[in-house]
Protein backbone atom coordinates (compact mmCIF):
# COMPACT_ATOMS: atom_id res chain seq x y z
CA UNK A 1 0.00 0.00 0.00
CA UNK A 2 1.11 3.46 -0.83
CA UNK A 3 1.99 6.01 1.91
CA UNK A 4 -1.21 7.58 3.36
CA UNK A 5 -1.97 10.96 2.00
CA UNK A 6 -3.89 13.00 4.63
CA UNK A 7 -6.94 15.46 4.49
CA UNK A 8 -4.64 18.37 5.93
CA UNK A 9 -1.50 17.56 8.24
CA UNK A 10 0.60 19.54 9.97
CA UNK A 11 3.55 21.21 8.09
CA UNK A 12 6.31 22.72 10.27
CA UNK A 13 8.36 25.56 8.77
CA UNK A 14 11.58 24.69 10.25
CA UNK A 15 12.04 27.34 13.84
CA UNK A 16 9.53 25.46 15.78
CA UNK A 17 12.30 23.27 17.45
CA UNK A 18 14.55 26.53 18.00
CA UNK A 19 12.12 28.10 20.19
CA UNK A 20 10.40 25.27 22.04
CA UNK A 21 14.83 24.74 22.30
CA UNK A 22 14.23 28.61 23.98
CA UNK A 23 11.75 27.63 26.07
CA UNK A 24 13.15 24.38 28.04
CA UNK A 25 16.76 26.26 28.00
CA UNK A 26 14.93 28.64 30.17
CA UNK A 27 12.69 26.56 31.83
CA UNK A 28 9.51 28.54 30.74
CA UNK A 29 7.71 24.86 30.13
CA UNK A 30 4.63 26.86 31.24
CA UNK A 31 1.12 28.21 30.14
CA UNK A 32 2.98 31.95 29.67
CA UNK A 33 6.17 32.61 28.96
CA UNK A 34 8.01 34.94 25.66
CA UNK A 35 6.81 32.61 23.03
CA UNK A 36 3.11 33.15 23.89
CA UNK A 37 3.69 36.80 23.90
CA UNK A 38 5.80 36.69 20.78
CA UNK A 39 2.99 34.66 18.80
CA UNK A 40 0.29 37.10 20.33
CA UNK A 41 2.29 39.95 18.61
CA UNK A 42 3.04 37.79 15.32
CA UNK A 43 -0.70 36.96 15.32
CA UNK A 44 -1.43 41.23 15.92
CA UNK A 45 1.13 41.92 13.76
CA UNK A 46 -0.78 39.90 10.56
CA UNK A 47 -3.88 40.96 11.26
CA UNK A 48 -3.20 44.62 11.58
CA UNK A 49 -5.44 47.38 12.52
CA UNK A 50 -5.82 48.01 16.20
CA UNK A 51 -6.75 43.90 16.99
CA UNK A 52 -5.40 42.60 20.11
CA UNK A 53 -5.06 38.74 20.58
CA UNK A 54 -4.95 36.30 23.17
CA UNK A 55 -3.52 32.85 22.82
CA UNK A 56 -6.16 30.53 24.10
CA UNK A 57 -5.45 26.39 24.48
CA UNK A 58 -8.32 26.17 21.72
CA UNK A 59 -10.53 27.97 19.30
CA UNK A 60 -13.58 26.18 21.25
CA UNK A 61 -11.98 27.81 24.58
CA UNK A 62 -11.86 31.08 22.84
CA UNK A 63 -15.52 31.16 21.79
CA UNK A 64 -16.41 30.40 25.34
CA UNK A 65 -14.75 33.39 26.06
CA UNK A 66 -15.84 35.47 23.92
CA UNK A 67 -20.00 34.43 24.50
CA UNK A 68 -18.88 34.93 28.38
CA UNK A 69 -17.93 38.32 27.89
CA UNK A 70 -20.91 39.24 25.57
CA UNK A 71 -22.64 38.07 28.81
CA UNK A 72 -24.16 34.94 27.80
CA UNK A 73 -25.94 32.71 29.91
CA UNK A 74 -28.84 30.74 31.09
CA UNK A 75 -32.31 30.49 29.27
CA UNK A 76 -30.27 33.23 26.51
CA UNK A 77 -30.60 32.58 22.29
CA UNK A 78 -27.63 32.82 20.27
CA UNK A 79 -27.89 32.61 16.39
CA UNK A 80 -25.40 30.24 14.71
CA UNK A 81 -24.41 29.02 11.36
CA UNK A 82 -25.88 25.55 10.79
CA UNK A 83 -23.46 24.25 8.23
CA UNK A 84 -20.44 24.24 10.20
CA UNK A 85 -18.27 22.19 12.94
CA UNK A 86 -20.04 21.79 15.80
CA UNK A 87 -17.28 23.42 17.93
CA UNK A 88 -19.13 26.62 16.69
CA UNK A 89 -22.19 26.00 19.01
CA UNK A 90 -21.33 23.98 21.27
CA UNK A 91 -19.80 26.52 23.79
CA UNK A 92 -23.82 28.28 23.37
CA UNK A 93 -24.23 24.98 25.50
CA UNK A 94 -21.75 25.06 28.10
CA UNK A 95 -23.38 28.46 28.85
CA UNK A 96 -26.81 26.83 29.16
CA UNK A 97 -28.20 28.68 26.18
CA UNK A 98 -30.05 27.39 23.15
CA UNK A 99 -28.39 28.16 19.63
CA UNK A 100 -30.70 29.12 16.99
CA UNK A 101 -29.25 27.85 13.63
CA UNK A 102 -29.78 29.65 10.27
CA UNK A 103 -28.85 28.00 6.64
CA UNK A 104 -25.99 29.10 4.73
CA UNK A 105 -26.06 31.01 1.22
CA UNK A 106 -25.76 28.19 -2.00
CA UNK A 107 -23.26 29.85 -3.78
CA UNK A 108 -20.97 31.27 -0.64
CA UNK A 109 -22.21 28.19 2.12
CA UNK A 110 -21.72 30.68 4.87
CA UNK A 111 -24.67 32.15 6.64
CA UNK A 112 -27.75 33.58 4.22
CA UNK A 113 -27.98 36.99 5.69
CA UNK A 114 -32.07 36.84 4.79
CA UNK A 115 -32.64 33.36 6.64
CA UNK A 116 -30.10 35.58 9.52
CA UNK A 117 -32.55 38.25 9.26
CA UNK A 118 -36.10 35.90 8.87
CA UNK A 119 -34.63 34.04 12.53
CA UNK A 120 -33.77 37.73 14.19
CA UNK A 121 -37.19 39.28 13.29
CA UNK A 122 -38.67 35.64 14.85
CA UNK A 123 -37.20 35.51 17.66
CA UNK A 124 -37.46 39.21 18.59
CA UNK A 125 -41.32 38.91 18.42
CA UNK A 126 -41.22 35.95 20.30
CA UNK A 127 -39.65 38.11 22.90
CA UNK A 128 -36.04 36.28 22.89
CA UNK A 129 -33.20 38.55 21.56
CA UNK A 130 -30.90 36.72 20.68
CA UNK A 131 -27.43 38.44 22.60
CA UNK A 132 -24.91 37.23 19.93
CA UNK A 133 -24.64 36.48 16.36
CA UNK A 134 -21.86 33.62 15.32
CA UNK A 135 -20.75 33.64 11.45
CA UNK A 136 -18.12 31.22 10.29
CA UNK A 137 -16.14 31.86 7.31
CA UNK A 138 -16.33 27.58 6.54
CA UNK A 139 -13.00 26.13 4.48
CA UNK A 140 -11.56 29.49 4.58
CA UNK A 141 -14.32 31.37 2.38
CA UNK A 142 -15.25 34.37 3.59
CA UNK A 143 -18.98 35.20 4.82
CA UNK A 144 -21.51 37.91 2.97
CA UNK A 145 -19.83 40.04 5.60
CA UNK A 146 -21.40 43.69 4.36
CA UNK A 147 -25.12 42.44 4.81
CA UNK A 148 -24.27 40.33 8.32
CA UNK A 149 -22.57 42.84 9.96
CA UNK A 150 -25.22 45.74 8.81
CA UNK A 151 -28.14 43.52 9.81
CA UNK A 152 -26.37 42.88 13.30
CA UNK A 153 -26.08 46.69 13.26
CA UNK A 154 -29.93 47.46 12.57
CA UNK A 155 -30.85 45.08 15.44
CA UNK A 156 -27.44 45.64 18.00
CA UNK A 157 -26.64 42.31 18.60
CA UNK A 158 -22.54 41.96 18.57
CA UNK A 159 -20.89 39.87 15.95
CA UNK A 160 -18.55 36.81 16.79
CA UNK A 161 -16.79 35.76 14.08
CA UNK A 162 -15.24 31.78 13.77
CA UNK A 163 -12.96 32.35 11.72
CA UNK A 164 -11.60 29.24 12.98
CA UNK A 165 -10.77 28.25 9.25
CA UNK A 166 -10.11 31.32 7.39
CA UNK A 167 -6.82 32.75 9.08
CA UNK A 168 -5.49 34.66 5.87
CA UNK A 169 -8.71 35.00 3.96
CA UNK A 170 -9.68 38.21 3.13
CA UNK A 171 -13.29 39.93 2.62
CA UNK A 172 -13.13 43.35 0.49
CA UNK A 173 -9.31 42.95 1.39
CA UNK A 174 -9.66 43.03 4.97
CA UNK A 175 -8.59 40.46 6.74
CA UNK A 176 -10.97 37.25 8.62
CA UNK A 177 -11.24 37.66 12.53
CA UNK A 178 -10.97 41.48 11.96
CA UNK A 179 -14.47 42.31 11.54
CA UNK A 180 -16.39 40.89 14.42
CA UNK A 181 -16.85 42.18 18.00
CA UNK A 182 -14.66 39.00 19.09
CA UNK A 183 -12.99 36.49 16.62
CA UNK A 184 -12.07 33.07 16.96
CA UNK A 185 -8.79 31.46 15.20
CA UNK A 186 -7.78 27.89 16.28
CA UNK A 187 -4.52 26.15 15.79
CA UNK A 188 -5.53 22.46 16.11
CA UNK A 189 -3.61 20.19 14.03
CA UNK A 190 -5.18 20.16 10.67
CA UNK A 191 -5.53 23.85 10.09
CA UNK A 192 -3.72 26.40 7.89
CA UNK A 193 -1.01 26.30 10.97
CA UNK A 194 -0.63 24.43 13.85
CA UNK A 195 0.48 24.66 17.28
CA UNK A 196 -0.40 20.87 17.95
CA UNK A 197 -3.62 22.16 19.82
CA UNK A 198 -4.39 25.83 20.30
CA UNK A 199 -6.47 28.71 19.69
CA UNK A 200 -6.80 32.50 20.45
CA UNK A 201 -9.43 34.85 21.19
CA UNK A 202 -9.18 38.24 18.48
CA UNK A 203 -10.03 41.33 20.51
CA UNK A 204 -10.88 44.87 20.11
CA UNK A 205 -9.49 46.61 22.40
CA UNK A 206 -6.85 46.08 25.33
CA UNK A 207 -9.23 46.03 27.92
CA UNK A 208 -10.96 42.94 26.20
CA UNK A 209 -7.77 40.87 25.61
CA UNK A 210 -6.42 42.02 29.30
CA UNK A 211 -10.33 40.39 30.51
CA UNK A 212 -9.20 37.57 28.62
CA UNK A 213 -6.22 36.76 29.70
CA UNK A 214 -7.71 36.96 33.10
CA UNK A 215 -10.63 34.37 32.35
CA UNK A 216 -7.91 31.66 31.05
CA UNK A 217 -6.14 32.55 34.08
CA UNK A 218 -9.01 31.21 36.46
CA UNK A 219 -9.90 35.03 37.18
CA UNK A 220 -7.66 36.00 40.07
CA UNK A 221 -8.02 39.07 41.93
CA UNK A 222 -5.21 41.23 42.66
CA UNK A 223 -4.78 40.06 46.42
CA UNK A 224 -2.09 38.06 47.91
CA UNK A 225 -4.15 35.26 48.72
CA UNK A 226 -6.29 33.23 45.65
CA UNK A 227 -9.06 35.45 45.94
CA UNK A 228 -12.20 34.68 43.08
CA UNK A 229 -15.32 37.62 42.35
CA UNK A 230 -15.74 35.71 38.85
CA UNK A 231 -15.85 32.30 37.81
CA UNK A 232 -12.30 31.31 35.97
CA UNK A 233 -11.13 29.30 33.28
CA UNK A 234 -7.94 27.24 32.92
CA UNK A 235 -7.59 28.16 29.14
CA UNK A 236 -4.24 29.76 28.41
CA UNK A 237 -1.82 28.50 25.88
CA UNK A 238 1.19 26.35 26.92
CA UNK A 239 4.38 28.63 26.18
CA UNK A 240 5.57 25.26 24.25
CA UNK A 241 2.69 25.66 21.70
CA UNK A 242 3.36 29.06 21.72
CA UNK A 243 6.87 27.98 20.25
CA UNK A 244 5.56 25.78 17.41
CA UNK A 245 3.05 29.13 16.89
CA UNK A 246 5.97 31.64 15.90
CA UNK A 247 7.49 29.01 13.80
CA UNK A 248 4.34 28.53 11.92
CA UNK A 249 3.60 32.36 11.80
CA UNK A 250 7.07 32.99 10.10
CA UNK A 251 5.38 30.67 7.41
CA UNK A 252 1.88 31.71 6.90
CA UNK A 253 1.83 33.28 4.29
CA UNK A 254 3.75 30.65 1.92
CA UNK A 255 1.07 28.32 3.37
CA UNK A 256 -1.83 30.64 2.25
CA UNK A 257 -0.53 29.98 -1.60
CA UNK A 258 0.12 26.84 -1.10
CA UNK A 259 -3.30 26.03 -0.07
CA UNK A 260 -4.89 28.18 -2.91
CA UNK A 261 -2.55 26.50 -5.40
CA UNK A 262 -4.17 22.92 -4.14
CA UNK A 263 -7.40 24.83 -5.35
CA UNK A 264 -6.13 25.55 -8.43
CA UNK A 265 -5.20 21.96 -9.13
CA UNK A 266 -8.64 20.71 -8.50
CA UNK A 267 -9.77 23.48 -10.42
CA UNK A 268 -7.58 22.16 -13.55
CA UNK A 269 -8.28 18.30 -12.38
CA UNK A 270 -12.47 19.24 -12.65
CA UNK A 271 -12.35 21.49 -15.51
CA UNK A 272 -14.01 19.11 -18.36
CA UNK A 273 -15.91 17.30 -15.14
CA UNK A 274 -19.36 18.71 -15.86
CA UNK A 275 -20.75 16.68 -12.65
CA UNK A 276 -18.04 18.38 -10.65
CA UNK A 277 -18.23 21.63 -9.21
CA UNK A 278 -15.02 23.50 -6.97
CA UNK A 279 -16.06 25.21 -4.49
CA UNK A 280 -14.70 28.60 -5.58
CA UNK A 281 -15.00 32.44 -4.53
CA UNK A 282 -18.08 34.23 -6.26
CA UNK A 283 -16.45 37.03 -7.40
CA UNK A 284 -13.11 39.68 -6.33
CA UNK A 285 -14.54 40.69 -3.07
CA UNK A 286 -13.77 37.13 -1.59
CA UNK A 287 -10.36 36.05 -1.19
CA UNK A 288 -10.28 32.57 0.65
CA UNK A 289 -7.61 30.88 1.96
CA UNK A 290 -8.76 27.71 0.70
CA UNK A 291 -7.74 25.68 3.85
CA UNK A 292 -9.89 23.28 2.70
CA UNK A 293 -10.22 22.16 -0.93
CA UNK A 294 -14.10 20.93 -1.58
CA UNK A 295 -16.05 19.98 -4.47
CA UNK A 296 -20.20 19.04 -4.84
CA UNK A 297 -21.55 16.74 -7.23
CA UNK A 298 -24.55 17.12 -9.73
CA UNK A 299 -26.59 13.99 -8.88
CA UNK A 300 -28.79 15.30 -12.23
CA UNK A 301 -25.43 14.61 -14.07
CA UNK A 302 -24.48 11.47 -12.83
CA UNK A 303 -25.36 8.52 -10.71
CA UNK A 304 -22.31 8.28 -8.54
CA UNK A 305 -22.33 10.29 -5.22
CA UNK A 306 -20.13 11.70 -3.06
CA UNK A 307 -19.90 8.21 -1.15
CA UNK A 308 -18.68 6.68 -4.43
CA UNK A 309 -15.83 9.02 -5.55
CA UNK A 310 -14.51 9.26 -1.70
CA UNK A 311 -14.26 5.43 -1.80
CA UNK A 312 -12.66 5.48 -4.80
CA UNK A 313 -10.24 8.03 -3.14
CA UNK A 314 -9.51 5.87 0.01
CA UNK A 315 -8.79 2.49 -2.11
CA UNK A 316 -5.79 4.33 -3.21
CA UNK A 317 -5.31 5.20 0.48
CA UNK A 318 -6.18 8.72 0.19
CA UNK A 319 -8.55 10.86 3.12
CA UNK A 320 -11.21 13.01 1.83
CA UNK A 321 -13.90 13.61 4.16
CA UNK A 322 -18.03 14.98 3.53
CA UNK A 323 -18.65 18.19 4.26
CA UNK A 324 -20.04 19.04 7.44
CA UNK A 325 -23.09 17.94 8.60
CA UNK A 326 -25.39 20.76 9.57
CA UNK A 327 -25.85 21.47 13.44
CA UNK A 328 -29.31 21.32 12.77
CA UNK A 329 -29.89 18.06 11.80
CA UNK A 330 -27.32 16.57 14.39
CA UNK A 331 -29.16 14.51 17.19
CA UNK A 332 -27.31 17.27 19.97
CA UNK A 333 -29.09 20.12 18.70
CA UNK A 334 -32.11 18.21 17.37
CA UNK A 335 -34.48 20.47 20.00
CA UNK A 336 -32.68 23.88 18.78
CA UNK A 337 -35.15 26.24 16.41
CA UNK A 338 -33.82 26.85 12.71
CA UNK A 339 -34.61 29.21 10.31
CA UNK A 340 -33.92 28.35 6.61
CA UNK A 341 -34.87 25.25 4.02
CA UNK A 342 -32.28 22.60 2.35
CA UNK A 343 -29.33 24.51 1.61
CA UNK A 344 -26.61 22.88 4.02
CA UNK A 345 -28.21 20.11 3.60
CA UNK A 346 -28.34 19.62 0.06
CA UNK A 347 -24.42 20.02 0.24
CA UNK A 348 -23.76 18.24 2.90
CA UNK A 349 -25.63 15.52 0.68
CA UNK A 350 -23.21 16.19 -2.51
CA UNK A 351 -20.18 17.28 -0.95
CA UNK A 352 -16.59 16.20 -0.51
CA UNK A 353 -13.37 17.34 0.68
CA UNK A 354 -10.23 16.46 -0.58
CA UNK A 355 -6.63 16.43 0.58
CA UNK A 356 -5.87 20.12 1.14
CA UNK A 357 -2.63 20.12 2.97
CA UNK A 358 -0.05 22.43 2.22
CA UNK A 359 2.64 19.96 1.99
CA UNK A 360 1.19 18.07 -0.73
CA UNK A 361 3.66 16.81 -3.16
CA UNK A 362 3.63 16.37 -6.68
CA UNK A 363 3.57 12.76 -6.34
CA UNK A 364 0.51 13.00 -4.57
CA UNK A 365 -1.32 15.54 -7.12
CA UNK A 366 -0.05 12.74 -9.54
CA UNK A 367 -2.18 10.04 -7.11
CA UNK A 368 -5.08 11.92 -7.20
CA UNK A 369 -5.20 12.81 -10.14
CA UNK A 370 -4.97 8.86 -11.30
CA UNK A 371 -7.87 8.44 -8.86
CA UNK A 372 -10.03 10.60 -10.83
CA UNK A 373 -8.84 9.77 -14.73
CA UNK A 374 -10.01 6.40 -14.10
CA UNK A 375 -13.06 7.25 -12.56
CA UNK A 376 -16.31 6.17 -13.81
CA UNK A 377 -18.61 9.05 -13.75
C1 LIG B 1 -11.49 23.83 14.23
C2 LIG B 1 -12.71 24.64 14.36
C3 LIG B 1 -13.12 25.14 15.60
C4 LIG B 1 -12.52 24.75 16.90
O1 LIG B 1 -11.21 24.97 17.08
P1 LIG B 1 -10.38 24.02 18.10
O2 LIG B 1 -9.09 24.72 18.19
O3 LIG B 1 -10.30 22.67 17.46
O4 LIG B 1 -11.11 24.00 19.39
C5 LIG B 1 -14.23 25.97 15.63
N1 LIG B 1 -14.91 26.26 14.53
C6 LIG B 1 -14.56 25.78 13.32
C7 LIG B 1 -15.38 26.16 12.13
C8 LIG B 1 -13.47 24.93 13.20
O5 LIG B 1 -13.15 24.42 12.02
Amino acid sequence: MESKIWLSSPHMGGHEMQYIQEAFDQNWVAPLGKNVDEFEIAIETFLGESNRVAALSSGTAALHLALVQLGVGYGDEVVCQSFTFSASANPIKYLGATPVFVDSDPDNWNMSPDYLEAALVDRIAKGKKPKAVIVVHLYGMPARMDEILSICEKYNIPLVEDSAEALGSTYKGRKCGTFGEFAVLSFNGNKIITTSGGGALVCKTEEEKVKTIFLSTQARDPAPYYQHSEVGYNYRLSNICAGIGRGQMQILPERILQRRANHDFYENLFRDTEAVTVFTEANEDYYSNHWLSSITIDGSLTSKTNYDMMAAFAAQNIETRPLWKPMHLQPVFKDCPYYGETVAEDLFNRGLCLPSGSNLTNDDKKRINDVISNYQF
